[in-house]
């Protein structure tokens, strides 16, 4: 029999079997233009609970646009992106009827998701407590003491239960960031959108945080969208790697799929050229 955790997708069909038969998120025909410019240009892309799936690709092709969507950070022009079924742009009203979602229906969605940028965006005037606890005590509504119990727990998680009363100023970058998917991480979200999480820092400091990363990953329960340059590090934690170019899926398979077997011309010249 097929195992309830093993998730089967065929291409461009819905997750065949999974939890409750649903994938945790689904983005269905998604279009995205910023004015004239269409920079994603038809995405059908299922994940399930748990899957760690890496993005790559070309700059510029997409990616970036495709986790900031599922963090209604931008709105697709066209199609339908849902999370645990629930579509996150419209909602339905005592009636059934549908509609456009309201505040109160994207913040609900939000607290699925997690996200970690590039910069980042660490509250300068928070010690790292603080920047770990707030959206806990002010979005989730825990206790100052609650929220501390865990953001305790998840700083040590990432290595940083010595830095509670620093200021992000007072830390490295490699620190930083893993504050940054601390603060992420602690509202416990079934999916987590890491966006190029290494590619402000020095070289030196690229493995602590993506160590941190690969420890998260193999807790196992959060499904982690990886957008990423670090070919090696998709190839160690993903259970799945999308290639995309020019805002659509070129390519996707297991990591020995993408990095053994390249099937189009497009993905063999990406790989040939990062060497
Ligand atoms: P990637 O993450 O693959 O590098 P992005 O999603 O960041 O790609 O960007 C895709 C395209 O969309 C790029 O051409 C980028 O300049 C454009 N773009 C992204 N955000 C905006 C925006 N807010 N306004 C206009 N153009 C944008």
């Amino acid at each position: 029999g097929i195992l309830e955790s093993q998730a089967v997708w065929r291409q461009g069909e819905e997750c065949l079997y999974g939890e409750k038969g649903k994938p945790l998120v689904e983005y269905r025909g998604v279009t995205k233009s910023f004015g004239d410019l269409e920079v994603i240009k038809g995405i059908d892309l299922q994940m399930h609970a748990g899957e760690k799936l890496a993005f790559i690709g070309p700059s510029g092709s997409g990616k970036t646009t495709l986790g900031r969507m599922l963090m209604t950070l931008e709105r697709p022009t066209s199609g339908s992106l849902s999370i645990d079924g629930v579509p996150l742009w419209q909602m339905q009203d005592k009636k059934g009827r549908w509609k456009p979602a309201n505040e109160a229906h994207l913040r609900a969605m939000r607290e699925k998701v997690g996200m970690v940028f590039q910069h980042f965006n660490l509250f300068p005037h928070l010690t790292v407590e603080r920047n770990v606890t707030l959206a806990l005590t002010s979005v989730l509504g825990l206790t100052r003491e609650d929220a501390g119990a865990r953001a305790e727990s998840m700083l040590e998680k990432v290595g940083l239960l010595d830095k509670l009363s620093s200021y992000p100023s007072q830390l490295s970058g490699g620190q930083k960031q893993r504050v940054a998917i601390a603060r992420a991480l602690v509202m416990r979200p079934k999916v987590v959108v890491f966006d190029e999480v290494t590619s402000a820092l020095d070289p030196e400091l690229v493995g602590e945080v993506l160590a941190v990363i690969k420890e998260i990953a193999k807790e196992g329960e959060t499904a982690m969208m990886l957008i990423t340059h670090e070919m090696d590090f998709a190839r160690e934690v993903a259970d799945r790697v999308i290639f995309g170019a020019e805002g659509l899926i070129v390519e996707e398979g297991t990591p020995e799929d993408i990095f053994e077997r390249p099937q189009s011309e497009r993905l063999r010249t990406f790989l040939n050229r990062l060497q």
